[in-house]
């Protein structure tokens, strides 16, 4: 980090600065130019909040030459994270596919799909059993009792579970999940990334409606600085001023955050555009930027779905683009699951 002193900053203000960053155990190195003195600072920067320094009365300007985001940064952690989930792994350069429901609506319908999802290439069983609405009139989730019927599916099918978790209060029906989803609603939900940061599953984070790619960087380090270091990051599209899409797939926030980052990355190309019409391309484009899991939204029948019905794909539609997956995955010689 660097810090850019006014040109008439007063003697007694850089000490008084100086003593601030002493106490935060940073090194100082002061260099004087011509026309500007600047201090470097040497040292973990990452506990030091740059609009604070803003405050004291001799500071120019603040720029970060490190970034902030420490556990999940690939600078510090060259290898790709492999995290287990059930008989497999995710990030050992395999492609997981994770399908289901948006909701777990009754057990008739999560296990009818989940047997259409195995049968057509599926590695992975995904559930909303809370689910984050925007209206508190819709349908919130059959809540512990979708977790019980996810289990049952898991049971019958043998895939893994994905299902999202609203509140840290929670926490304890999540004991047999296979993967906790944080939802793109909750990812500044820092307590309840603390918490999840202190249990040991693998957490599947969603990038927020609105957010930038250090502050879903900087979300992972919530969880992982409190020990859980199994987490995946998942691109799910963000909010543009477009309309034709429900939002905006950033597919290139796939190879940059392999990039900046040793975690797993995961695209949904389901809430990234709304429209089943855009699954195919999209998930094929997720592959070629090398994403390490797809999530994608199944039901057994999306007309009489309580949510997202619009964007979920009929089993044969799956079916379907499975058989392009394989397709291209043999092309770039990964094997799915
Ligand atoms: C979901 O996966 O069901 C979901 C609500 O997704 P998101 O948080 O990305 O909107
Ligand atoms: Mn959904």
């Amino acid at each position: 980090m660097i810090i850019i002193l006014k040109n008439n900053a007063k003697e007694k203000s850089i000490v008084k600065l100086e003593e601030l960053l002493q106490a935060k155990h940073i090194k100082t190195n002061h260099i004087q130019g011509i026309n500007q003195n600047i201090i470097g600072l040497i040292g973990d920067t990452s506990c030091i909040d740059m609009d604070n320094l803003y405050a004291q009365d001799c500071v120019e300007s603040v720029k970060r030459v490190q970034e902030p985001y420490k556990n999940s940064n690939r600078k510090f952690h060259p290898d790709n994270t492999v995290i287990s989930i059930g008989n497999t792994k995710i990030g050992d350069g395999s492609l997981q596919i994770i399908a289901g429901p948006c909701s777990v609506e009754s057990e008739e319908q999560i296990i009818t799909t989940a047997i259409a999802c195995k049968q057509a290439g599926a590695t992975m069983l995904r559930g909303g059993a809370f689910k984050p609405r925007t209206s508190p009139y819709s349908f919130q989730g059959l809540k512990d009792e979708g977790i019980k019927l996810l289990l049952k599916a898991k049971a019958e099918t043998g895939l893994p579970i994905v299902t999202e978790i609203m509140s840290q209060s929670d926490i304890d029906l999540f004991t047999d999940v296979d993967v906790i989803q944080v939802g793109a609603r909750n990812m500044q939900n820092f307590e309840l990334l603390k918490s999840l940061g202190r249990c040991n599953k693998p957490i599947l984070l969603k990038r927020g409606l609105a957010n930038t790619l250090e502050e879903l960087l900087m979300s992972a380090e919530y969880i992982m600085s409190e020990g859980n270091m199994n987490v995946i990051l998942c691109e799910r599209g963000i909010r543009t001023f477009e309309t034709m899409t429900r939002n905006t797939f950033d597919v290139s926030a796939i190879p940059l955050l392999k990039e900046k980052s040793h975690l797993p990355i995961c695209a949904d190309p389901s809430h990234a555009t709304g429209k089943t019409s855009l699954i195919e391309s999209m998930s094929l484009a997720a592959i070629a930027a090398g994403t390490d899991a797809l999530e994608i939204e199944v039901h057994n029948d999306p007309r009489s779905a309580l949510s997202d019905g619009g964007q979920q794909l009929t089993p044969a539609m799956f079916s379907d683009i499975m058989e392009k997956i394989r397709g291209l995955c043999n092309y770039f010689g990964r094997k799915i699951g």
